[in-house]
């Protein structure tokens, strides 16, 4: 028997178990729809960093849920730019699309439960009503137009646009337990669990799919922090394992809003083109993070060193090329 193996045979015979491994089990999950800016990178790095302070590993999702926006081609610039910085994975990657099947089957799960209920709201009818005199709900809160609607009034409003499904949570509120953040205390509005074109909604997606690849801890950008509380809930209701929630400060641009194209050199293939090869790309992002010195070109497993969760600076860094 190999000494470190997490069960052990008791005297009886019988076979004990002792305890779930305490090594974490991370991911990054990009959607292939464009080439990573170094905001992205450095929350990879993040979750490598994480991962693999505790001795655990980081496994890599591939977001590929929508065919409309999902390329080949930004895949493997991806993977090709997250391997030049030294993020590396454990394991097969798992793929959004070949992930159907267990969407499905989770919708009926809900469906079973009367959880679900089918929604002919627009973008633009969402933020009419969530904004009408007297309503009082939190920015982008569904106000529950469907709701309650009557078969009459449902075979009505199919006339009109295909429905998606949400889940009816009652505005349950939760309190979100986030590594950096502390506690965020959220109201659950009704969400979309199946979009109006069929395909399952990143909501739901993540979830299952952190499931399947035995997720503990999910680390990603701050933006992400608000819709956190729907995660919490799904797991519960779907009985899923729950996870440590540890989100990261962004990266801005100079005007300290988020970046993109516009700012100039954001993507690796920028910056290489600057002269700025990964490795000093790579030091750059670990200075923003308190890891390294001006000019410092340090590995992952150098940086691995010098991690420090408690140290994290939680203020968004500026990107200046
Ligand atoms: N594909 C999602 C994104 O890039 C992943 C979000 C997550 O980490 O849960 O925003």
């Amino acid at each position: 028997m190999r000494s470190d193996a997490p069960w052990s045979c008791g005297s009886s015979g019988a076979v004990v178990v002792m305890g779930a491994s305490p090594r974490p089990t991370g991911r990054y999950a990009p959607s292939p729809s464009g080439d990573l800016h170094v905001g992205n990178l450095r929350t990879a790095m993040l979750a490598w960093l994480s991962a693999h302070h505790h001795n655990g590993e980081l496994r890599l999702r591939i977001d590929d849920l929508d065919p409309k926006v999902s390329r080949p081609e930004h895949e493997l610039s991806q993977r090709a730019d997250l391997a030049a910085l030294g993020v590396t994975f454990a394991g097969a990657e798992l793929r959004q699309s070949t992930r159907t099947p267990a969407y499905r089957a989770a919708i009926v799960q809900l469906d079973e439960h009367d959880l679900l209920y089918p929604c002919f709201c627009s973008r633009r009818e969402i933020r009419e009503a969530a904004n009408a005199p007297h309503v009082h709900l939190p920015e982008g809160a569904y106000p529950g137009t469907c709701r309650n609607l009557d078969t009459t009034q449902r075979n009505q409003r199919a006339q009109s646009r295909p429905a998606a499904l949400r889940v009816r949570t009652n505005n349950v509120q939760i309190d979100v337990v986030d590594r950096h953040f502390g506690i965020q205390t959220e109201f659950v509005d009704d969400f979309v669990i199946q979009r109006n074109d069929g395909v399952a909604s990143y909501n739901l997606a993540t979830v299952l799919d952190d499931e399947n690849q035995g997720i503990t801890e999910v680390v990603r950008g701050s933006d992400l922090l608000a819709g956190t509380a729907r995660h919490v809930w799904l797991r519960n209701v779907l009985s899923l394992r729950q996870v440590e929630h540890a989100h990261v400060p962004l990266v801005m641009n100079s005007a300290g809003e988020r970046l993109a194209k516009r700012d100039g050199a954001v993507t690796l293939t920028d910056l290489e083109a600057r002269h700025m090869n990964p490795d000093v790309v790579r030091g750059r992002l670990a200075e923003t993070l308190g890891l390294a010195e001006p000019g410092e070109t340090p590995t992952m497993d150098e940086l691995l060193t010098r991690y420090d969760p408690a140290a994290l600076p939680l203020e968004n860094a500026i990107w200046r090329v």
